[in-house]
């Protein structure tokens, strides 16, 4: 990705009024903003420009935003800030399993959105760690921090990013229980999981790729608590 002086924002949308308004108070907190306005021409920019953060609408034609999320999350772990005009917990989980980083309901006020980037920009730009020996093990599981690859027994074990996320955090913190509401604020970035059982999902995941050759169960779940990586008792 070519090095820029100031944060790079392509914004996905197509209500124009919203569209600019976005677009010159973004120019005006020093960023550089990129438009598109309806999902194929939002890929199209997002592949020509490589930018530091997405901003998307889950309402647009055609190719709709949680389309274009996962057309984006199949090629980039670019921060995605996603806006739905609903507030239906249906639409949320779609739009985080879709792929997005956080998302805000329409209408926002530009404070909320400008807080919600800089916290996005500000841990995208914290991973991967620029430290070469910063690699976590516990067992026979090890996680390079570095190169972002993790192996048990020394086999690779292929994560999307938020398995890898997930799984970083039970690492960091081994032996210690821990609910879904702190794992899902810890990966997903914020403190509201409201009915959505994507931390189940994900660590399920992790299971069934750590596990695979019949190896021992490492993340146990603690009834009525959450989940702790340990020892298969
Ligand atoms: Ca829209």
């Amino acid at each position: 990705m070519p090095e820029r002086d100031r944060d790079l924002i392509l914004l996905i949308e197509d209500d124009p009024a919203v569209l600019s308004s976005v677009r010159r108070r973004l120019a005006f907190e020093g960023y550089g903003v990129e438009t598109a306005s309806n999902g194929l021409a939002g890929c199209e920019q997002f592949e020509a420009l490589q930018p530091d953060l997405v901003i998307l609408d889950v309402g647009l034609p055609g190719m709709d935003g949680l389309q274009v999320a996962e057309w984006i999350r199949e090629r980039s772990q670019v921060p995605l800030l996603m806006l739905t005009a609903r507030d239906r917990v249906e639409d949320r989980v779609a739009g985080l399993q879709s792929g997005a980083d956080d998302y805000l309901i329409k209408p926002f006020a530009i404070e909320e959105l400008l807080a919600r980037m800089r916290a996005l920009l500000r841990r995208a730009s914290w991973a991967p760690s620029q430290d070469p020996e910063a690699v976590l093990r516990f067992e026979d599981l090890v996680l390079n921090q570095a190169a972002m690859t993790v192996t048990r027994n020394g086999q690779p074990i292929a994560l999307t990013p938020r398995e890898y996320q997930l799984l970083e955090h039970f690492m960091r913190h081994p032996r210690q229980v821990l609910s879904r509401e702190a794992l899902f604020e810890a990966v997903w970035g914020f403190d509201h999981m409201g009915e959505s059982n994507i931390v189940d999902v994900n660590v399920k995941k992790i299971r069934e790729k750590t596990e695979a050759g019949g190896t021992s169960r490492l993340i146990q779940t603690v009834r009525g608590f959450g989940y702790a990586l340990r020892e298969h008792p």
